[in-house]
């Protein structure tokens, strides 16, 4: 069986306040990076044997921040997994990175121990946009992390950027985006801040403690100039809020809207297996919280097990397919669903052409429906819904 391995490393330099993703605040040296490391090659090596996995086409480390692993840490990461992928092969292998803990060390022993990509989690070059959105790190030290990045992983590296923070104007995010492609990257991520319940940014807004954040329509609305940039650019859209090269496209990521196998460890990381003959999905969620985590038995996973059903899974395959700017890959549908893209969503389908938002062959959205892909989904799956009932 081919899988992907996602790798979730929980833990941070410090927390930003638009954040929801899992990982806690650790100091250099704290012990609990060395019990992680131990335990997720563990994890890696009793899933690999449960599901009989074959060589891995795709590895991810993400987070929290892999880079506070260090130059070490991520070697010893690295080295331990090397077994699931075929050295020979053009396997894909990324590492997450932010610029305060990226150093020349970390850099070159990602280099070193395989891995062919890096992203760089640069967000804004705008001191005053960062601090009021509440980001880890100091953005002076960017050039400096950018330029060794793109010295040591030349054009194999992607940066992400953030749309819509406070106090920032098109004036500034076209400044950011120029600044960032002058370091030629292969791959950039343009995202649209997104105030999450729960996470610090979220309350002080509704308190009104934050000033100048753009209201909804100009958030949009300088989104849609830095995507115009980037087109220009070169970097065209290939999803939703991802950019790149030609032939630079995360081959990762598009296995995810893709649907196609991934395993997820570490805590709070989700994994899933597709049945292509039942149309269904085994969803293995490992559970957050890195102290029960490390305190697990022996041979207990940490994760919660979800059968996806076959009518909630082509909702999913539809809501990753869209995402993507080729449309989810009919082929695979039918085989998985024996059903045919066009008969399961004509209605939305022809109404969606009918407004210029859809392109044909394979079905995919344009650049302006991709804007809307919620209300796209909204009648995909109202359509689902009434043609399985
Ligand atoms: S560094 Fe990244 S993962 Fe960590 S808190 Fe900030 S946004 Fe979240």
């Amino acid at each position: 069986m081919e899988a992907s391995f996602y790798i979730h490393v929980p833990f941070c330099s410090g927390l930003c306040d638009y954040c929801d993703f899992y990982s806690v605040p650790v100091r250099q040296g704290d012990e609990r990076l060395g019990q992680y490391l131990d335990r997720v090659l563990l994890d890696a090596r009793e899933t690999a044997c449960r599901f009989n996995a074959g060589p891995a086409p795709t590895v991810y480390i993400g987070g929290g921040t892999p880079s506070v692993l260090g130059a070490s840490g991520i070697r010893r990461l690295l080295n331990g997994l090397e077994g699931f992928w075929n050295s020979g092969a053009a396997v894909e292998i990324t590492v997450e990175a932010n610029p305060e803990t990226a150093d020349r060390a970390f850099l070159e022993s990602c280099r070193e121990a395989g891995a062919t990509r890096i992203s760089l989690g640069v967000q804004s070059f705008h001191e005053a946009s960062r601090k009021a959105a509440g980001r880890v790190g100091d953005c002076r030290i960017l050039p400096e992390r950018l330029a060794m990045v793109s010295e040591i992983f030349p054009h194999a590296f992607s940066a992400d950027l953030i749309s819509g923070l406070p106090f920032q104007d098109d004036a500034v995010l076209l400044r950011d985006l120029e600044t960032l492609l002058s370091y030629e990257p292969a791959h950039v991520s343009l995202y649209a801040l997104t105030l999450e319940e729960g996470t610090p940014l979220y309350e002080a807004c509704r308190a009104g403690k934050v000033a100048s954040l753009p209201s909804q329509d100009e958030a949009d609305l300088l989104w849609i100039q830095g995507r115009d940039f980037l087109e220009r650019s070169g970097y065209h859209q290939y999803e939703v809020s991802n950019f790149c090269l030609p032939g630079k496209e995360s081959r990762h990521n598009l296995r995810y809207w893709r649907m196609e196998n991934w395993f997820g460890l570490g805590p709070g990381a989700s994994g899933t297996i597709i049945d292509d003959e039942q149309g269904t999905a085994l969803r293995l969620t490992v559970k957050s919280g890195i102290e029960s985590w490390l305190d697990r038995r022996p041979g207990d996973q940490g994760a919660t097990e979800e059968l996806i059903a076959a009518p909630a899974l082509i909702k999913e395959t539809l809501l990753m397919g869209f995402r993507y700017c080729k449309g989810p890959d009919p082929e695979l549908f039918k085989k998985r669903f024996r059903l045919d893209l066009e008969d399961a969503i004509p209605g939305t389908l022809a109404s969606w052409r009918g407004k210029g938002l859809l392109r044909d062959s394979p079905a995919a959205l344009t650049a302006e429906g991709l804007l809307v892909l919620d209300r796209f989904l909204i009648e995909a799956f109202a359509e689902i819904d009434a043609f399985l009932h």
